[in-house]
């Protein structure tokens, strides 16, 4: 090279080191429109591969579904190692958490908060947050939704447009996660819960219900089949030390999430009655991994939301960044209990709401007159002929919250789970969801408990494509012929406990109340009904299987 050319490279070399300092601040829709815009698919794709050009060594983004219309769902990933794969972790030794916003894709703030955080990480100074953790995000969830933007989609305060709660075949994503009808949670449960197994999965929500002043609230899996230990952990040390952090360091208020057990005396308590399996949050409790539900208060405008859900992610990610080492303790404690404590234990299907703790809600004064007989006919049942008004008058309210279950009826668990055959396509969704499914290859002679169906109570109204089942019956102890081509599922493995949740005929949530056994129960020509193509297996099979 000669001295020109040499003076000429470091000139070159020079000057685009002066442009990548200076430039210019990669800013979300909503900076950009003053809080007035939220963005749409390919905004946000746009977004991602821009700040992906300036910083390809520490974000690598995946696709890892495609929505009905067609759209890719991006999976980004943030590290100091340049993690692209789940088997890329193990040369990390560090842990994945996991971020999702926009399930709903009209509660919107989520997915503006997610695209902040990743610049804050690469390039506004966190990217101490990296420390100990690989951080995974999923900004958009559910693209079609996102992009069905209207006025009057929300009742939300901002922005104006926003997108729709359902995915393009006409599903609620967040009642798919047992019986996985969707491509999108397919794919989430699949590729991510079972491929990468994050530490944690935050689910990012705006809420409309009871009136309050905090922007932020949150509740931790409430699925009480979970492990007791890892609740316990979220409710009395991680969740309000992020309480706490959030409001110190973010100057923002959070509280559980719930509404007024009664509107007319706030006093009474506060409730979050949501705790079945199809929900995210607590499915992913039933896998014995920790999860986090962020509700956003729709009251607050579109920009209080977004910098409280910002500030509300960050807090995790401290908290996370810094306990990592104990929660993959607590959690590797809890996958060990479940392959050797649910088998054969009483399993609980049905509960009853009891306090978790009191804490003070930040609320007003309100106004409460009878309905008059016109506004009866306009309003549901569960506003019982009272109309309550919110005045300007803030009032706190020291009340219970009722977010903790106590069991009201068990089942008894055997070794495992006998599908008869006719059920090759409920091992093929069990394998899905990550559990391990033996195939077995001759007949044999087994002590199982079969289930007897009295009564099918199917639900007059559709939920979600449904008719939802409610059995009846009893548990009958038989020997019987296992026909060759069956399959076995263990109680001894750390998915035991969603096992049990999906298998159990009386489980109000599981595959029987989601119909997957309608075809072989319900005769054609008469009122009786078939067994249920479950059985429960004393003892494990003793004969040649392999994995399915
Ligand atoms: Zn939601």
């Amino acid at each position: 090279m000669n001295k020109r050319l040499k003076i000429l490279a470091v000139l070159l070399l020079f000057l685009s080191f002066i442009s990548l300092t200076k430039a210019e601040k990669l800013l979300t829709i909503p900076e950009k429109t003053n809080f007035e815009k939220t963005s749409t698919y390919s905004q946000v794709m746009d977004f991602l591969k821009n700040l992906k050009k300036r910083h390809p060594e520490k974000m690598h983004i995946s696709f890892f579904a495609e929505s009905t219309e067609g759209k890719k769902i991006p999976l980004v990933i943030l590290s100091e190692e340049g993690v692209a794969k789940p088997e890329d972790i193990r040369f990390t030794k560090k842990h994945p958490v996991l971020i999702m916003a926009n399930i709903h894709a009209g509660e919107v703030e989520g997915k503006e908060a997610t695209q902040i955080l990743m610049r804050e990480i690469l390039e506004e100074g966190r990217e101490d947050l990296l420390k100990n953790q690989i951080i995974l995000i999923i900004p958009i969830f559910n693209p079609d939704g996102n992009d069905k933007m209207a006025k009057g989609n929300r009742g939300d305060n901002g922005p104006e447009l926003a997108g729709v709660r359902y995915n393009g075949q006409g599903y609620d994503l967040n009642r798919d996660y047992i019986k996985l009808e969707t491509p999108e949670v397919k794919a989430l449960v699949n590729k991510i819960f079972v491929k990468w197994d994050p530490v944690i999965f935050v689910d990012m929500h705006t809420t409309d219900g009871s009136y309050h002043v905090e922007p932020v609230t949150y509740a931790p899996n409430m699925a009480p089949q979970g492990d007791d230990v890892l609740i316990n952990y979220m409710w009395k040390k991680m969740l309000p030390e992020v309480d706490k952090n959030l409001l110190k360091k973010y100057g923002v208020k959070s509280i559980p999430y719930g509404n007024f057990v009664d509107r007319r005396n706030p006093s009474k308590g506060w409730r979050n009655h949501a705790y079945l399996g199809r929900y995210g949050t607590c499915y992913y409790g039933l896998r014995n991994r920790l999860s986090i539900l962020d509700e956003n208060y729709s009251h607050a405008d579109f920009k209080t939301r977004v910098k409280g859900a910002l500030g509300f992610i960050k807090s995790i990610l401290e908290y996370t960044n810094s306990h990592i080492k104990e929660i993959v303790k607590l959690e590797n404690e809890a996958d060990r209990r479940a392959v050797e404590k649910i088998k054969n234990s009483d399993f609980p299907v049905d509960f009853k709401s009891i306090k978790t703790y009191d804490f003070t809600i930040e609320s007003y004064v309100f106004k409460v007159r009878k309905m008059t007989e016109e506004e009866k006919k306009k309003y549901p049942p569960w506003f019982k002929g009272y109309i309550v008004e919110k005045t300007d008058k803030l009032k706190n309210y020291k009340l219970p919250l009722f977010a903790s279950f106590k069991p009201t009826k068990f089942v008894k668990l055997t070794a495992g789970y006998i599908l008869l055959p006719s059920e090759k396509e409920v091992a093929r969704l069990l394998k899905l969801h990550g559990i391990n499914v033996q195939k077995i290859e001759e007949e044999f002679e087994a002590d199982v408990k079969v289930f007897k169906i009295k009564d099918i109570k199917s639900s007059k109204r559709i939920f979600q494509g449904h008719h939802l089942n409610k059995l009846e019956g009893e548990e009958i102890l038989k020997k019987v012929k296992i026909p060759r081509g069956s399959f076995y599922v263990s109680l001894s493995q750390p998915l035991s406990r969603l096992i049990a949740y999906m298998l159990e005929p009386l489980s109000p949530d599981g595959l029987a109340a989601w119909n997957f056994f309608d075809r072989v129960i319900v005769r054609e020509w008469s009122n009786k009904y078939r067994v249920y193509p479950v059985y429960k297996i004393l003892s494990e099979p003793k004969v040649y299987m392999h994995e399915f």
